[in-house]
């Protein structure tokens, strides 16, 4: 067996791993590059491996940078199968298609091809086959795949690859414990290879129980300043549980003050599939809300239109706005940061990871002068983040799920930054004595 590292290698975004095994070739994830221009302009290049000759693709989760590149695969003659959770493909077709509404129209703004074309996303949509949790299938004679709950978004997984006497298991992203929303990942005992991510590999998450304490201060902060509250947040899963946390805030502190708004239609779509897949859902979750109704959306604003959201500026303060994109690399986020962002009684809430390029990682780190649609914006807005809204482990969970793999040969680390994954490595080396590969992109290794 041969493992190729195409993306997702020593830095966050474009995961695509090629699996040679039984005479298939296999991808792990597809993703999109996100982050500064010139990350996102290697998007554009051809893939390092005829698409066309690609038996299969599994897909762990619908995050862009796991899927961004499927319909591109399509374009480029890819018509094998494609193996994912229900959830993740619905997931993935509504990301693909918000995805190439925002390309279509950055297209027309700087006068560039887009990546892919809506014809591309139905093309890649036919070639799914979901299977559920734990469910194994033989997707060719000599080659077994199992997808296991990673924890991370609505229907993510951890791949199990059984081929040529191997078990290579690919993590994808795991999830934060513990989770409102979703159980805890599974464990696995039997791999000889992983593939594992490292997004926080060096870092300790803030404590999940102090959350809801801090965004109840933020929100009533804002109500006292009779300020406007932003954040900007992924449209699955930390939405989700944001709204969640909101609907608990409702509940003890009263919800006449401030007015919430949710404006983002893809948020609310994914927002209806958490209710459409409740058994993909945490245990927990599900015995607490036996009507389905998780996220209390009768007390928030749901916007729609692109003149609902504008009509959010004159609506009076106080406001709590959610809107995407996570990391403000595009998205309604952007309006609202011209309208609200100079004023020092309004706030900016950093709920996730902001990748390397993107406005949200200066914005996150301090600096007071950006540039949202060639406009200079003085950012006197007070900037505020909750570590623990992360979807992905930290380096105790991390190297705790890495710890049932007693007889793993060797873990490569991929989707992390390279201080984030030397910091874990040497965790692993030091408490688990196992080898540890960071490869770079391009780098293949021979398994046995
Ligand atoms: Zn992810």
């Amino acid at each position: 067996m041969r493992i190729s590292f195409f993306g997702g290698t020593r830095e966050v975004t474009g995961s695509n791993f090629l699996i040679e095994s039984a005479g298939k070739l296999i991808l792990f994830d597809c993703g999109l590059f996100q982050g500064s221009k010139s990350s996102e302009e290697r998007n554009y290049s051809p893939f390092p491996y005829d698409a066309s000759k690609i038996d299969f693709v599994i897909v762990c989760h619908a995050h862009l940078d796991h899927t961004g590149r499927l319909p591109k695969l399509a374009r480029e003659g890819f018509r094998g199968k494609i193996f994912a959770t229900a959830p993740t493909k619905e997931l993935a077709e509504l990301v693909l298609d918000d995805s190439e509404k925002l390309m279509e129209e950055k297209a027309e703004r700087e006068n560039v091809q887009p990546l892919y074309e809506k014809g591309d996303i139905e093309r890649i949509l036919e070639l799914f086959e979901t299977i559920s949790y734990d469910e194994t299938v033989e997707v060719s004679p000599g080659i077994k795949l199992t997808l296991k709950n990673a924890g991370h978004i609505l229907g993510s997984a951890f791949a199990v690859l059984e081929a040529d006497g191997i078990c290579l298991t690919y993590t994808s992203d795991l999830g934060n414990v513990p989770s409102l929303l979703l159980n805890p990942p599974e464990h696995i005992t039997s791999a000889d290879y992983i593939i594992c991510e490292s997004t926080y590999g060096g870092r300790i998450h803030e404590d999940v129980a102090k959350r809801k304490t801090k965004l109840a201060e933020i929100i009533n902060n804002t109500t006292r300043q009779n300020g406007v509250l932003m954040i900007p947040s992924f449209a699955i899963e930390r939405t989700q549980e944001l709204l969640h946390d909101i609907e608990d805030f409702c509940s003890i502190e009263g919800c006449e003050k401030p007015t919430f708004y949710l404006d983002s239609p893809l948020a609310q779509k994914a927002t209806a599939l958490f209710s459409k897949y409740p058994e993909y859902l945490s245990s927990t979750i599900r015995k607490s809300h036996r009507d389905n109704n998780f996220f209390g959306l009768e007390r928030i604003h749901l916007t729609n239109t692109v003149e609902e959201s504008k009509q959010i500026e004159l609506a009076p303060n106080p406001k709590v706005i959610i809107a995407g994109s996570g990391m403000m690399n595009g998205g309604r986020i952007l309006h609202h940061l011209l309208n609200f962002a100079e004023d020092g009684k309004n706030s900016i809430l950093i709920v996730g990871y902001q990748a390397q390029g993107t406005l949200g990682r200066r914005i996150f780190e301090g600096h007071r002068e950006v540039k949202i649609y060639g406009k200079k914006v003085v950012v006197n807005a007070q900037v505020k983040s909750i570590g623990s809204y992360s979807a992905h482990a930290d380096m105790p969970q991390l190297i705790d799920w890495l710890s049932y793999s007693k007889n793993v040969k060797r873990i490569f680390l991929t989707h992390g930054e390279v201080d984030q994954q030397l910091t874990l490595a040497g965790k692993i080396k030091l408490e688990l004595g196992k080898q540890v590969i960071i490869p770079q992109m391009g780098e293949y290794h021979d398994l046995y």
